[in-house]
């Protein structure tokens, strides 16, 4: 489990700052505050992803529309620095959906979307690699944050149309790995998911590589 301990796990709603009394330690809102956030943990959800990005299991947590609650929540760990939440909310993301029984914890891999090195020095960290941790130390499995790479450093793909997103993303994304590696089955983890584009450039990355790629999950759903 997380070494830093339990001493950063939330004990108040990240809403309204009550605080959780009796919930599990996964939880980060309370009961009256979750009652209307637009949950996609159930099968609607996976249905909305696999339109989007066609892997076989994907999932996500929540719609990404009217909550302010949960743009703030995003917001803070894309533009904010915010690791902990990143890394906290990937763990909700893990209780909430647990992983397919078929697949063996000791084979899965999670790959976060990788940013740009430029981009990545700029904002001092990959949220998705955090989000990654989180799901990691949920299901018990492994993250290759290495395994992919961003090719190119080009334009945020945000305001793009669906087939300009398409264009602009293949070959955006490859993968590094040394020589003779074995294949692995891996789950491609970012914090948003719009068009979808840029996770099946990840995903086709990985199968030219000779992997398995089992799908993806996102935190929301834009
Ligand atoms: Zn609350």
């Amino acid at each position: 489990m997380w070494g830093w301990g339990k001493a950063l796990w939330p004990e108040y709603c990240v809403v309204c700052n009550r605080w959780l009394v009796g919930s599990a330690t996964w939880m980060l809102a309370c009961d009256i505050c979750c009652a209307d956030w637009p949950y996609l943990c159930h099968s609607e959800g996976s249905i909305l992803m696999r339109e989007r990005c066609h892997g076989e299991f994907a999932i996500t947590g929540f719609r990404l529309q009217s909550q302010q609650e949960l743009k703030k929540q995003i917001d803070a760990i894309k533009y904010g620095g915010d690791r902990h939440a990143a890394f906290r909310w990937g763990h909700w993301l893990g209780q909430r959906w647990g992983l397919p029984k078929t697949y063996s914890s000791s084979h899965v891999v999670l790959a976060p979307v990788p940013l740009h090195r430029r981009k990545k020095i700029k904002r001092g960290y990959n949220q998705a690699h955090w989000i990654a941790r989180g799901l990691a130390a949920s299901w018990g499995v492994q993250v290759a944050p290495r395994l992919l790479v961003r090719a190119r450093h080009g334009d945020s793909l945000t305001g793009l149309s669906r087939e300009s997103r398409e264009a602009a993303s293949d070959g955006l994304y490859r993968v590094a790995q040394p020589p003779n590696s074995p294949p692995q089955s891996v789950i491609v983890v970012d914090d948003v998911i719009t068009t979808g584009s840029t996770i099946a450039a990840c995903g086709h990355a990985l199968e030219s590589a000779g992997h398995r790629w089992l799908g993806a999950a996102t935190l929301a759903l834009a």
